[in-house]
């Protein structure tokens, strides 16, 4: 008979684990996925373009509900878990029956952070992580409403962007001198910025939200050094929190994350975390692949195979089109790194490789991110690049060719 194995949560890490555990265990598990969104699993990565209006909300289910029902998954959605009772081995669901298992797998995700500021309960105070925090933006947008978003990482950008092209005006603070410190470089982080500008963002830098104003719904945002930006409606994409608390109340050790090992078990037995929701070696990431090698390594660990997972490599495509950004590894170059940039302003492309000890450690790429994948197997594999070194800045065609090998 199947073993009973329960995943909580409904978002692309369940949705791998599934794929890869109908690869190595079929049959071994009948598996149910429990999941609050009211909606099959989708590609969350693609929400942007949805808010862009470059892909239909429709056509980004990862899976059909055919697949689902061909793998023989129970699949719950629009459904809460609300407890784990560790010793019964059951899950409790919000208004339903607890749900038996042997095995249990916390694949919930996170939950995007909002400012600790006066008026950030205001009506007209989103964020922007799900289907229907896209609908409600559409809806903005789509009434030309002024749009202020906090927050110049990757998702702040996405949703800054999705924003104006659906017809807003948009403002993106963020608190930093630069967008995405956390994967550019000084000169990258301004051609960004310029390339935003393009596109009719303004970017203020150095923005430290005060607090919002207004009596019922969001009328303004002032500035830390007093500045004031009007805005009928205010987007927090200023970071992201796992959600632990289902874990934490169970008495499962949770850090910043679920904390897990190398075979991404929790502390109690037979329950296991991946994706948003994990810390591993200190580590929670917040991108999808580090969740797809977590779900690979689990799902062949639950088939009963060696399996470990050694943390990823983490890299960050922004697809935002027309400003391409990749970034991969130690992007700043450590003491004692060398590094050689390429760096065309006017022409919107900037490029810098970081070699350390002889092997590529990490790179930069604004404009032109079609190297990207090659750039970032070679920080993965970490081979030896003397044979290649001269010519590896001109991309993989000119850098691989047969003489050069
Ligand atoms: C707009 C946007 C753009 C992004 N762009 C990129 C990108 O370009 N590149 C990249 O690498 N990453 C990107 N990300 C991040 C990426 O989407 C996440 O890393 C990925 O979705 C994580 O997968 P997950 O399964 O861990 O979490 P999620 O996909 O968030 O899934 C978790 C699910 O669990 C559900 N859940 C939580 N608690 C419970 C509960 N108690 N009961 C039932 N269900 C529960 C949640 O509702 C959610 O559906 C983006 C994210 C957003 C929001």
């Amino acid at each position: 008979m199947s073993e009973p194995l329960v995943i909580v949560g409904n978002g692309m890490a369940a949705a791998r684990l599934v794929d890869e555990l109908a690869k190595v265990a079929l049959g071994r598990y009948a598996i149910a996925v429990i999941g609050d969104e009211p909606r099959l699993a989708y590609n969350r990565v693609l929400l942007s373009s949805v808010l862009a209006g470059e892909t239909a909300s429709h056509d980004i289910e990862l899976r059909s509900a055919n697949w689902w029902r061909d793998r023989g998954v129970t699949l719950k959605y629009g459904c809460v878990a609300t407890v784990i009772d560790i010793g019964r081995r059951e899950l409790k669901i919000a208004n339903e029956e607890s749900i038996a298992f042997s095995k249990l797998v916390l694949a919930t995700g996170s939950t995007p952070l909002r400012l600790k500021v006066t008026g950030a309960d205001l009506a007209g105070v989103h964020t922007f992580r799900d289907s229907r925090d896209v609908d409600l933006l559409l809806t903005l947008a789509a009434q030309k409403k002024r749009v202020v978003v906090v927050g110049g990482g990757l998702l702040g950008l996405e949703a800054a962007y999705g924003l104006a092209k659906a017809g807003a005006a948009v403002t993106l603070l963020h608190l930093m001198d630069r967008l995405m410190e956390r994967q550019l470089d000084a000169p990258a982080a301004e051609l960004l910025k310029s390339l935003v500008e393009r596109k009719g963002i303004e970017v203020l830098l150095n923005a430290n939200t005060a607090g919002l104003h207004g009596e019922t719904r969001v009328e303004g945002i002032e500035l830390t050094d007093g500045r004031r930006i009007d805005a009928d409606a205010v987007i927090f994409a200023a970071g992201i929190r796992p959600n632990v608390a289902l874990a934490k109340d169970a008495g499962i050790s949770v850090n910043r994350g679920i904390v897990v090992d190398d075979c991404l078990q929790t502390g109690a037995p037979d329950i296991f975390a991946l994706g948003e929701c994990a810390e591993h070696r200190g580590v929670c990431y917040g991108l999808v692949e580090p969740a797809y090698e977590q779900a690979r390594v689990l799902a062949r660990h639950l088939a009963g195979a060696p399996a470990s997972y050694q943390g990823s490599v983490v890299a960050t495509n922004l697809k935002v089109s027309g400003v391409s950004v990749f970034s991969a590894g130690d992007f700043t170059g450590a003491e004692g790194c060398e590094t050689i940039v390429l760096s065309d302003a006017r022409g919107g492309a900037y490029k810098k490789l970081v070699i350390s000890d002889g092997r590529l450690t990490g790179a930069v790429l604004v404009g032109d991110v079609g190297d990207a994948l090659w750039y970032l197997e070679l920080i993965r594999g970490r081979e030896p690049i003397a044979a290649i070194r001269h010519r590896m800045m001109f991309g993989r065609s000119l850098a691989v060719r047969p003489e050069a090998a």
